[in-house]
């Protein structure tokens, strides 16, 4: 049972560090939508979104 106490603990922590990382700005960017057209900018983007709080960000190719 240790073991299985041990990984949680250790699972809860990096969950804890991904959201300091984050708070801090450091966002795990995954592409989420590669080559969408927006309207608003009138040109490609790429969509991303971070893997660990979900907010997106759109880069212009
Ligand atoms: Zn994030």
């Amino acid at each position: 049972m240790g073991d299985v106490l041990d990984f949680k603990k250790a699972s809860n922590k990096e969950r804890a560090r991904g959201r300091t990382l984050c708070n801090s700005g450091f966002h795990k960017w995954v592409i989420d939508n590669k080559k969408q057209f927006d309207s608003r900018q009138g040109r490609l983007v790429t969509v991303h979104r971070c893997k660990r709080c979900g907010k997106t960000k759109v880069t212009a190719d």
